[in-house]
């Protein structure tokens, strides 16, 4: 805990060495020194889960559980040392012992079980959860592979397989006793009872084996370690009955024992888009059904009541619609494995059930083909079929004023099944993830169900933990600031609002100054090592980090940088504040658009980068293989946080959170939870422009936007367009056609020509407030003193108090 020295971390690290793995320090490897170390922070962690376990054994404790398909937990050895408090002593420890603890650190592979924004929120609220001492747990997906790594060639991006489990993995535990077999496929018979109730019986099904594989989630400095619980697919009894056949069964039951391997082969890496893959579909019932089974046997061990007490005890939490099975699983749980009638199962499931929703986009609302889904699991769908001709039947009789409503409101219509409208009708509570994303299911995409269910309807802004986004990041922040207002904003991020009576302190601003400026010339050195590209650390560090997709923009991002250029090209010697731009951003393997302007961002950046005519005054950095890691680096040294969405359609955002959270100011639109930045800060202390979400949709409903007559009038439109229409840009003329067809002739579907000009008028705002540089530390610190209401902490209490409902144990 919290009095481990330096001295006897290097004392542990030495004798460990010697006695576990026979090696001198001297003769250890960096991978030596971080097993050691790991095996150090779980001595420490082990009694403490197992205590924890105990403590909501004998208090009884409501637990939320929380399903996800996706985990972006990212690296753990450095987030695990800090909540042991460990963190400064190691980092002595490992200098005094000759090694770099950066180096140390990155030994660990990412654990990169998720795409972006919903798998690194379900991480965040399992880290708040346990700091919070709130009893809750997450359950998702062993996946083998990651999400791909990302390698730019050429200027394209190349997709690897992601394999970190090659090494070990240090912190996760495997359960053989606690598996859970899972049944797909095979027949239902229904039997009359003799007191004329229905019986099902399942045959011929093919039986999985989901061995759970837990993760200790560490709580920050309080003795709490809570479980991320993640299933593993294997063949039933592999070395037993199945492998133990003749010689030809042999080769059937390896390639049988290898598709069953593959339910958890992989992490789809498709992000706000919905993939339609029979295997996807065995992944989501996978995940449903181990951890549905695992929550009733768990409740029946640690509870002397009844199921149908089950939501005294028990809610469950599900990200997004891909765990949504999880309810037509409870019902056939509760009606043919605990005999209750449908009415009783009914009345239970949906109190149990709370959904989050986080997407409007219309490509990324789950449906299933009927057919697919009635084969692969025939008594699931005999269920959900039943739960909508229920619903529709209650519309029909209870709400005749909305009759006509029924076919688009209908869970089961034109042959597919509609996960969203499943996960309303069974859950008590229906959440969005912004303020404006919430409005806009209540009022536009989920109209007619918040007509029938107003009270389910709650929004949930999200968050980020301040413990690994700024406690753990940015060292130097972190201190500069407990030196000015104290520790307590650790526990308490919401204090951070102290720092406002010091926000026009000369010497504290040039502290804070300076801070920034070495996060700076690391990033810049970091830059350095892995593109050779030589960056100025006094330019402004211009940052948009995210998955690329036409709605985040990255495309008015580089229209802005070539037009800079362009400008410096005709007048070399204008004034200007040096800017570097720094992109992250990994597109779908399928999506040709997002693929096109990687390219175009990466070829833009090999002409910038090396035009003497431009004097070192823009470069363009493309960091490749973005993820949570890579995220760490960048963000502390970030002056400008690019939050460019169209409005209406980033849900919320996170990445808007970290960013402000380290000093960086938005530039962005009025979209997702930069709205509730703006409330907070103020129009003074961030740049907005563009379109607003009323007038993005007006558009679309009304039409009246016409991307052609922007460019026949703005010169400096033209000028791009044509640029990569001609093949300025490429090494053929046909290089980014896709993106200039795009644009012209499917009229712009993002409105990037229609936001160009407010948002190269706002940069050129930007650029001058950076000049002032009191001005700009004054804004920045300001936004550091109200970001503690982005932590995660807030978003889980208020979860716990809507709809959880849960106690501090
Ligand atoms: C926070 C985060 C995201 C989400 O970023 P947005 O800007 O909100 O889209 C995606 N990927 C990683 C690795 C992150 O850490």
């Amino acid at each position: 805990m919290s009095h481990v020295t330096a001295t006897l971390l290097k004392e542990k690290i030495t004798t460990k060495l010697k006695t576990e793995k026979g090696l001198d320090v001297n003769d250890a490897s960096n991978k030596d020194i971080y097993y050691v170390l790991a095996s150090i922070v779980n001595d420490e962690i082990m009694p403490q889960w197992l205590e924890t376990e105990r403590r909501y054994k004998e208090k009884n404790s409501k637990q939320v559980y929380y399903l996800s398909m996706e985990f972006l937990i990212g690296s753990l050895i450095e987030s695990n040392l800090l909540k042991c408090g460990m963190l400064d002593a190691s980092k002595q420890a490992l200098e005094q012992l000759g090694f770099e603890p950066e180096q140390i650190f990155a030994q660990e592979h990412d654990a990169g079980l998720g795409n972006g924004g919903l798998g690194r929120l379900a991480a965040c609220f399992l880290d708040s959860l346990a700091s919070l001492q709130y009893p809750g747990h997450g359950f998702g997906i062993r996946y083998r592979y990651g999400l791909f790594e990302q390698r730019i060639i050429h200027g394209n991006q190349v997709e690897l397989p992601d394999y970190w489990l090659k090494d070990d993995y240090p912190w996760e535990n495997r359960k053989d006793d606690e598996a859970i077999c899972i049944h797909f496929h095979g027949d239902v018979h229904m039997f009359k009872k003799n007191d004329g109730s229905l019986e099902f019986k399942y045959e011929n099904t093919d039986k999985v084996m989901a061995i759970p594989y837990d993760i200790p989630v560490v709580g920050y400095q309080n003795g709490v370690v809570n479980t991320l619980r993640l299933w593993s697919a294997e063949a039933f009894c592999r070395d037993h009955d199945d492998l133990n056949g003749g010689d030809s069964d042999f080769y059937h039951n390896l390639d049988h024992q290898h598709s069953i391997e593959q339910i958890t082969g992989f992490l789809y890496p498709d992000d706000s888009s919905h993939e339609g893959k029979e295997l996807r579909l065995k992944q989501q019932y996978f995940l449903v059904s181990s951890s549905i089974q695992n929550i009733i046997s768990d409740f029946k061990k640690n509870h002397q009541l009844s199921l149908r007490r089950l939501t005294e005890k028990v809610v469950i939490q599900i990200n997004d619609t891909h765990p949504s099975l999880a309810i037509p699983e409870m019902m056939r749980i509760l009606m043919d494995e605990e005999h209750f009638g449908w009415d009783a199962a009914w009345q239970v499931t949906t109190k149990v059930f709370a959904y989050t929703n986080h997407t409007t986009l219309s490509e990324a609302l789950e449906t299933w083909p009927v057919d697919m889904l009635r084969t692969l699991l025939p008594r699931i769908y005999m269920i959900i079929d039943e739960i909508n001709e229920r619903f529709c039947k209650g519309i029909w009789y209870d709400h005749k004023e909305i009759r006509e409503k029924i076919p688009n409101m209908a869970i089961v219509a034109d042959e597919r099944v509609h996960m969203a409208r499943l996960a309303i009708v069974g859950s008590f509570s229906v959440n969005g993830v912004a303020r404006i994303h919430t409005e806009i299911l209540k009022k536009q995409e989920m109209k007619d169900f918040f007509w029938i269910f107003p009270e389910r309807f709650n929004n949930k802004t999200n968050g980020i933990t301040h413990r690994r986004w700024l406690l753990q990041v940015n060292p130097n922040l972190s201190g500069l600031i407990t030196d000015v207002i104290g520790p307590q904003w650790i526990k308490r991020p919401k204090q951070l609002i102290s720092l406002l009576k010091y926000s026009k302190d000369p010497s504290l601003l040039e502290k804070f100054d300076k801070v920034k400026h070495e996060n700076k010339k690391a990033l810049a050195k970091f830059i350095r090592e892995r593109t050779g590209i030589l960056v100025d650390d006094q330019s402004i560090f211009d940052v948009q980090i995210k998955r690329l997709h036409e709605y985040k923009r990255q495309l008015l991002n580089i229209f802005h940088v070539i037009y800079l250029y362009n400008e410096l090209k005709e007048n070399p010697n204008q004034d200007m504040t040096p800017r570097t731009f720094i992109f992250g951003a990994k597109a779908a393997p399928s999506y040709h658009l997002a693929k096109e302007t990687i390219k175009l961002i990466n070829t833009v950046a090999s002409i910038v980068n090396y035009d003497p005519d431009i004097q070192d005054k823009l470069k363009v950095i493309f960091l490749e293989n973005y993820n949570v890691s890579l995220a760490e680096k960048i963000i502390p040294a970030a002056d400008i946080s690019e939050q460019i969405s169209t409005a209406s359609k980033e849900a919320s955002g996170t990445g808007n959170m970290k960013l402000m959270m380290n000093g960086a100011l938005t530039l962005g639109t009025l979209d997702g939870a930069n709205i509730e930045i703006n409330d907070l800060v103020g129009n003074e202390n961030m740049f907005i422009f563009g379109l607003t979400a009323d007038e993005v949709m007006h558009y679309y409903q009304h039409g009246g936007y016409h991307a052609m007559d922007i460019y026949n009038t703005d010169d400096r439109v033209k000028r791009i367009l044509d640029q990569l229409n001609q093949g300025e840009f490429g090494s053929n003329e046909i290089e980014f056609k896709d993106i200039y067809y795009n644009i012209l002739y499917h009229n712009d579907p993002y409105f990037v020509l229609k936001d160009f000009e407010p948002y190269i008028e706002t940069h050129e705002l930007a650029e001058r407030a950076y000049r002032d540089r009191k001005t700009w530390l004054t804004m920045s610190v300001t936004n550091i003193a109200y970001s503690g209401k982005f932590s995660s902490d807030q978003t889980i209490q208020e979860y716990v108090s809507d709809i959880w409902k849960l106690k501090q144990v």
